[in-house]
């Protein structure tokens, strides 16, 4: 297949907007495969901030880290991406060029526990403030389990009113594929 998968599309659009010594976002960490992922894409002199609600996600993330040497250029928030720019110090604000979030439940744990759109949105709208110019949010939406239609709805509602001179919003879709398959949206900051 010559088009890009879901997958593979969001990692080429963080490689592409991603330099050695970049700060950037994990927003859902998870298992930590996405982290691992920015911190090798940031290098050494580079810094990645994480964030879930889970702590089995925070010991996950942190265990594949140790094991690939490289935790020391992560910093893991026991906390929902809602806190972000609080979380974040200050002197990062404005610098941060990618974040990552995956939407929906984490594999092999409680359904229940997934992302809304009411903290999904407040984290985007702080990611605009403290992104840099040409920063990109890529937002991967889960949408088949229970609550997904619902942030799927909310967040395509939100992202269409973004002003475009505010930022350019794009959705790859696949559109002939069944059973809710998981769709991009990438927000890139002007
Ligand atoms: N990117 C992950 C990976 O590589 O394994 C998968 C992420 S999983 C689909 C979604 C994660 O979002 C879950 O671990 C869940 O705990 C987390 N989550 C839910 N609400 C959150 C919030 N408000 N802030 C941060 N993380 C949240």
């Amino acid at each position: 297949m010559n088009i890009d998968k879901i997958l593979p599309f969001a990692k080429n659009l963080l490689k592409k907007a991603i330099k050695p010594g970049d700060v950037v976002v994990d927003a859902t960490l998870g298992n930590g495969y996405d982290t691992v992922f920015l911190a090798e894409l940031v290098g050494e002199s580079g810094h990645v901030f994480g964030f879930d609600i889970q702590e089995e996600a925070i010991v996950a993330s942190k265990e594949r880290l140790t094991l690939q040497s490289l935790s020391e250029r992560v910093t893991l928030f026991h906390s929902g991406h809602e806190q972000l720019s609080q979380l974040i110090p200050g002197n990062y604000h404005g610098t941060v060029s990618g974040t990552i979030f995956n939407l929906g439940y984490l594999p092999g744990s409680d359904k229940a526990i997934v992302t809304r759109p009411e903290t999904t949105i407040a984290a985007i709208e702080q990611l605009l403030e403290i992104s840099k110019p040409e920063g990109i949010i890529v937002l991967v939406i889960y949408h088949g389990h229970k609550g997904g239609a619902e942030e799927r709805d909310s967040l395509l509602t939100y992202c269409r009113q973004i002003n475009q001179k505010r930022a350019h919003v794009l959705q790859y879709q696949f559109i002939n594929q069944q059973n809710s398959p998981a769709f991009i949206i990438a927000i890139e900051k002007i």
